[in-house]
């Protein structure tokens, strides 16, 4: 079977000069690991790698580069599913990990569990030994910048980004040569969010879903619209 990979950066309106950085993490994400794919990589660790290449790019809202809440700091969540067998794996409220995802596929293959969150995921993450970083290593300047800015307006509100704000979640889908289908999406959240708030990201059949029956998705976009229409088990059942 002919492999295929999709990535995703984002649907934020990104502005014309920011385009050629978020074309070129995309792009880097794709030309990484499609080669693999074609050699036989399996497509629930397909969609793993290309998330953790577009996590480690500060252009994107995913792992480097998030987004900072309300109180000025870093939650990230992410899940992964396997569209051969529906495992699914997740976390959320995840501090100071580059890459969540990885927490998210040991979720899936390690535990009996779908969902782990903040400091139970924290502990999960040590025992696996998943390096931890200081948050600054997460944080860029621009987004600092803009968080300064925001924080003197009263009436900000998540919605705010969608206007003129670029940073993105990240996301991928894949089919490998054995015809099995994964996804996989991590995220730093919506800018300025309540500490704890939780996205679509780590929802199943929200942020994610891949079924070798129907389809895979990754969803982006504002969380709370996304989990109330279900939206990537809705788009592969249509
Ligand atoms: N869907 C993400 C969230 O609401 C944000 C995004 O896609 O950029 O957490």
């Amino acid at each position: 079977m002919q492999p295929r990979l999709i990535v995703h950066g984002g649907a934020w309106s990104i502005p014309d000069e920011r385009d050629d950085t978020h074309i070129k993490g995309v792009s880097r994400a794709i030309s990484e690991v499609y080669p693999l794919l074609k050699k036989g990589l399996s497509a629930v660790d397909a969609v793993e790698k290309a998330v953790c290449v577009m996590e480690e790019d500060p252009i994107f809202d995913a792992g480097r580069g998030s987004v900072l809440n309300i109180d000025g700091e870093i939650e990230m969540d992410a899940s992964i599913m396997d569209g051969k067998n529906l495992a699914f794996g997740a976390v959320a409220a995840l501090q100071n990990i580059l890459h969540p995802i990885k927490v998210a596929k040991l979720v899936m293959t390690e535990t009996e569990h779908c969902l782990l969150v903040g400091t139970g995921a924290q502990k999960f993450a040590q025992a696996h030994f998943i390096p931890e970083v200081a948050p600054e290593e997460l944080l860029t300047e621009s987004e600092l910048e803009f968080y300064r800015k925001v924080k003197e307006e009263k009436n900000y509100t998540t919605k705010i980004p969608f206007e003129p704000f670029p940073e993105g979640t990240v996301g991928a889908v894949a089919l490998d040569i054995e015809g099995n289908l994964a996804a996989a999406t991590s995220t730093g959240g919506t800018s300025r969010k309540i500490a704890g708030r939780v996205g679509d990201t780590p929802i199943l059949g929200a942020g994610t879903f891949a079924d070798n029956e129907s389809g895979a998705a990754s969803a982006t976009g504002w969380g709370e619209a996304i989990m109330k229409s279900f939206l990537s088990k809705t788009a592969c059942e249509c």
